[in-house]
């Protein structure tokens, strides 16, 4: 007998799956149960590990050094208050983790303030929101067509602080905002916060410009850097604090290739001083001591070897953008070209959808998934398939290699069957590169 619900407000299919894995798990014995964990942990690692070549950049592998820490008995300790001054006692060497791990933020990029305390990036958008608007206020957010993530919207982080999010206008030639038309949408609907950072970049955005309009209207500017925070980090990208950004929030677990976490990064005492309080007392106990020393070893790998990996999952993704067109996809143009940074998109309507291709990719053992794109909408899906290379670089791939990826995504998405191919060369690499580490030492 199941003990789980149903929940009829999911669409059918996944409730039908949920329903038969849940009756699955309570049919088992307790020891069958922990073979069958074992069994799915083992299946995943060869999905992504062994398999496949993923191309999404909103993942990422860690540094052996570093994963290791998420096991190293740190994350069960609560942590309450502040370093030297700790609600719990034993907390001596804890409290040095979390200070470390601030500190190589703050130096990496460029931030007096660094709030570590914080779970994905999600919520560090929360703390963002909490830390600039009242419940009711407005916002102007970048919309799904550029990339906009959920959190900046109704359905997410924004709206369950109660925001109301006024979509930014958009400059498809860029991908990102339209500096005039937002002027006007701000002087209109005069916001608390105007946001910029996407799921998807591929030009610069228009940080300075924004704050400008910002300050007529006596707004802040959050830059969401999710995606962008290893090219920041790297000297890739211009670090939009430095151009005039409040706030910049991101996922610690993407391009920056660390454990899943947020962060939120600020140069304003008085928001730091929020956000010092929103962390505690106001939304943590503990916040996880293991994931805090694996971003610690993550920020040294960036100071050590960040302008190289930035520059490498910039020069791959161009090339692998090149040579996708070259074989004839439709990637995304932008007058700047397929893209500066480590994303780019494939228009997705030969395949209906973006979704849609990313499950011809997955039959090839290359896993991609969709986003929007501003242009002809895709009935029932998203318009866009989104590519980027953090994974891609971290295994060994180089700029060379992009012909031969190039192809295997075209021969993949025409529904011919790559998977053996690409399983092989898979296999054939092994290591995580530009880590602080003796490369002998990975496996
Ligand atoms: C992924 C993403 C987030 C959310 O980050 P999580 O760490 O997954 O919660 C926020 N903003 C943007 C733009 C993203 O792409």
């Amino acid at each position: 007998m199941t003990a789980l619900a149903p929940r009829p407000w999911i669409p059918a299919a996944p409730a039908a799956r949920v329903e038969a894995l849940a009756d699955a798990a309570a049919a088992r014995t307790p020891d069958e149960q922990l073979a069958e964990i074992d069994r799915l942990v083992a299946e995943n690692h060869q999905i992504h590990d062994l398999d496949c070549f993923n191309l999404n950049p909103a993942t990422n592998v860690m540094n052996p050094r570093a994963e290791a820490l998420l096991a190293a008995r740190l994350g069960s300790r609560p942590s309450l208050g502040y370093p030297g001054e700790k609600y719990e006692t034993g907390l001596e060497a804890i409290e040095q983790l979390e200070v470390i791990a601030a500190e190589l933020v703050a130096d990496v990029f460029g931030a007096t303030h660094a709030e570590i305390r914080v779970p994905s990036g999600a919520i560090a958008n929360l703390y963002a929101f909490l830390a600039t608007c009242e419940p009711g206020d407005t916002i102007v957010a970048p919309p799904p067509s550029i990339g906009g993530h959920v959190t900046h919207h109704a359905g997410g982080s924004a709206g369950m602080y109660r925001l109301r999010t006024v979509p930014a206008p958009v400059d498809p030639t860029r991908y990102t905002v339209d500096v005039d038309a937002l002027r006007e949408t701000a002087h209109e609907v005069r916001p608390r916060l105007i946001t910029l950072g996407a799921s998807l970049n591929l030009t610069p955005h228009p940080v300075a410009a924004v704050r400008e309009i910002a300050d007529e209207v006596g707004a802040r500017v959050l830059f969401d850097a999710a995606h962008l925070c290893g090219m920041i980090a790297g000297g890739a990208w211009e670090n939009p604090l430095a151009l005039g950004a409040h706030l910049m929030t991101f996922s610690t677990y993407k391009s920056l290739g660390g454990p899943a976490g947020g962060v939120v990064v600020t140069n304003e005492p008085d928001l730091a001083e929020r956000l010092d309080a929103i962390a505690y007392p106001g939304l943590t106990a503990n916040f996880d001591a293991g994931k805090t020393a694996a971003l610690a070893v993550t920020m040294v790998d960036w100071q050590v070897h960040g302008q190289g990996y930035a520059a490498s999952m910039v020069g791959t993704a161009r090339r692998l953008a090149e040579e996708l067109a070259a074989l004839g996809a439709p990637v995304f143009e932008t007058v700047e070209g397929h893209t500066r940074s480590h994303q780019f998109a494939l228009r997705a309507h030969p395949w209906g959808g973006g979704q849609a291709a990313s499950r011809l990719l997955r039959r090839a053992n290359l896993l991609a998934c969709g986003i929007g794109l501003p242009d002809e909408p895709v009935d029932g899906d998203v318009n866009g398939l989104r590519i980027g290379t953090p994974e891609l670089v971290r295994i060994g791939l180089t700029e060379e290699d992009m012909p031969r990826l190039a192809s295997l995504v075209v021969r993949g998405l025409a529904g011919e069957p790559v998977a053996e191919e690409v399983t092989a060369w898979r296999r054939s690499l092994t290591g995580v590169h530009h880590v602080r580490q003796p490369e002998a030492a990975l496996v």
